[in-house]
């Protein structure tokens, strides 16, 4: 048994219930690994399972996202060694620690020439940004040139986004809350920026594409965007709706899809697409060719010691950052 400092809740509540604990971690099992973190990401849904919004059991040790060296491995694992360099976005939580036992299923080695910090920050946020421009959209998908419209763009996941669609030859119009957030929207390859604080975004979303609306709006805003989201669509259009940032959207009359235009809307989730070890390495390796080839910058803009989570969950709440965040052992 070794001991490994982690970020436990014994209680939902807000971020003065983020505890650093001492735990005893062990060897791992079939299916599993050990590893040793090097650092960790922060997401936003760290910050609703903290909150109680998604109802998982507590006591829990939070954070979902991290890279590190794999010390060991348990029976049947076979696509990892020990001294392996490894990243992964991953249930269940567990990831704000030093070290600890994990299903190997959904943790990647990681290439050589992208760090420990980068291979941190990417692999919930990248991944799904992978998801929901390749994977969303069924039929025919996305194509160069369509119009897309990206909620809260100067975030982890949206200077992603941000840029993954510019490679993508779409015309991303991102949405942010301030002037300067959106400046770097545009910095990172959005072909369009609206302050939703400051303007109606559905009236400019009109204005941009000639009246016609987009394809998809990709939606993690929740509450506060739904009705303005289904108003930017152009007819078939679909909504993504992928987090809750202002609370959960209530629900929902469907007359309202036909009435704006035979519309769709989905609630997606990384955690489907990655249910598998294949379709989590095949996304995983889309993104890290993203990353290598340089069309995609991984944008970590914070960095807090593990001992400072609670300021890091205050600051993500209280919309203070930009991009990426990670936490430092
Ligand atoms: P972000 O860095 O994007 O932070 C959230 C942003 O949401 C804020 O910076 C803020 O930007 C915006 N926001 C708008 N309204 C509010 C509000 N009332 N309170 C707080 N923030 C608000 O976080 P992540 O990149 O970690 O995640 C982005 C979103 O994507 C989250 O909602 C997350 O849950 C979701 N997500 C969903 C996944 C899925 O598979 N379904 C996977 C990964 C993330 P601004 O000030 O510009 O408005």
């Amino acid at each position: 048994m070794t001991r490994s400092k982690a970020v436990r809740i014994d209680r939902n509540g807000g971020p003065e219930e983020l505890k650093i604990v001492e735990v005893e971690v062990g060897e791992p099992g079939p299916g599993e690994i050990r590893i040793r973190h090097h650092a960790v990401g922060l997401n936003f849904i760290d910050i609703y399972q903290r909150s109680g919004l998604y109802g998982l059991p507590v006591p829990l040790q939070l954070g979902m996202e991290a890279a590190g060296v794999v010390e060991a491995v348990g029976e049947g694992v076979v696509h990892l060694k020990a001294g392996d360099r490894a990243a992964y976005a991953s249930q269940p939580p567990g990831a704000y620690s030093e070290l600890r036992v994990m299903p190997a299923k959904n943790v990647c080695k990681l290439p050589d020439a992208i760090s420990f910090e980068t291979g941190a920050a990417m692999m919930l946020k990248g991944l799904t940004a992978q998801y929901l421009l390749k994977k969303t959209l069924p039929a025919e998908g996305l194509q160069p040139g369509d119009f897309i419209l990206f909620h809260a763009a100067a975030g982890g996941v949206g200077l992603i986004a941000c840029q993954w669609a510019k490679a993508l030859g779409l015309q991303l119009i991102g949405t942010a809350g301030t002037d300067a957030k959106c400046k770097l929207a545009l910095e990172h390859g959005a072909a369009h920026a609206i302050n939703y604080s400051t303007e109606n975004f559905a009236e400019r979303v009109k204005e941009i594409t000639g009246g016609k609306g987009v394809k998809v709006v990709y939606d993690s805003v929740g509450k506060d965007t739904f009705e303005g989201s289904l108003n930017c669509l152009r007819p078939f259009g679909l909504l993504a709706i992928f987090g809750n940032g202002s609370g959960p959207v209530p629900p929902v009359n469907l007359g309202v899809l036909a009435s704006k235009g035979s519309l769709y809307i989905t609630r997606p989730t990384l955690f489907t697409h990655i249910a598998t070890r294949e379709s989590t390495q095949a996304m995983a390796d889309d993104l890290f060719a993203a990353v290598t080839s340089g069309a995609v910058k991984i944008p970590i803009a914070q960095r807090y010691p593990l001992a400072e989570v609670q300021q890091a969950h205050r600051d993500l709440e209280a919309r203070k950052t930009t991009g990426c965040t990670i936490l430092t052992l």
